[in-house]
């Protein structure tokens, strides 16, 4: 056994793994979900909105309700798994109950889903949605930045940790209508010391509601000269 695999025996000894849906220890052992929960997290399907992936409920609905009204900064999104009781627990868990290793489960399947999106988009770097510098301190993480890695692992694309600062500490988004969401947001992030002017760039975050953090995010970058920016996300509410 490898030095490193005695430590990962001695930690999964010690702390088990826990679910990522039921947050029990997973059965059977080293798996990243317990077979039993592992349908119950279902990728989004079709109908979905052509901007930003939504699921709609009418297969002849070209739009959400929201990219029907107003454009977006950003040419594409997509979000993997629907923003479901399910995932806003096992999120919340995992941001704020230090239970990261479900980042590991979350990585596999958005990797797992990204393959035709990233093929069509050619990116030539992921960057994660970054965190302010005193919320990384709490958390100890970034998740959109674990996301990103486990994407990048699989398709062998850089990922810019940096190539985005958040420079402002925000209130939460929580129940802010559109208007509000974009004044709380305005001039949060800047080009940090990785930005490099890139023809095709994606953003990566948790959880796609409004598109208004990735839209300013979009925004910052093609102010500083990013070509074409598109989204991918673990999560993304309902369009309906
Ligand atoms: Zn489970
Ligand atoms: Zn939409």
């Amino acid at each position: 056994m490898r030095k490193t695999g005695i430590m990962e025996w001695v930690l999964s000894a010690v702390y088990p793994r826990r679910c990522p849906v039921c947050h029990d220890i997973v059965q059977p052992k080293g798996e990243l979900v317990c077979s039993a929960c592992a349908g119950k997290i279902q990728p989004v399907g079709e109908p979905r909105c052509k901007k930003c992936s939504k699921p709609l409920q009418k297969e002849d609905q070209e739009y959400c309700a929201d990219c029907s009204r107003r454009g977006h900064v950003f040419e594409e999104a997509v979000g993997i798994l629907p923003y479901n009781k399910v995932m806003q627990e096992s999120l919340l868990k995992c941001k704020y109950g230090g239970r990261r290793e479900y980042l590991d489960y979350y990585g596999e399947t958005m990797a797992r889903a990204a393959g035709r999106y990233l093929s069509r988009w050619q990116p030539q770097a992921l960057v994660p949605i970054p965190l302010h510098k005193s919320q990384l301190r709490l958390r100890g993480f970034n998740q959109s930045a674990c996301l990103a890695h486990a994407l990048g692992k699989k398709y062998g694309i850089p990922v810019y940790e940096h190539m985005l600062e958040k420079i402002r500490k925000t209130r939460s988004q929580k129940g802010l209508e559109h208007d509000q969401r974009k004044l709380n947001l305005k001039g949060v992030f800047s080009a940090g010391k990785d930005f490099r002017l890139l023809e095709s760039v994606v953003l990566v975050d948790d959880v796609y509601t409004t598109g208004s953090t990735v839209d300013e995010a979009a925004g910052c970058l093609k102010k500083a000269g990013a070509g074409k920016v598109y989204v991918l996300t673990l999560c993304i509410g309902k369009g309906f």
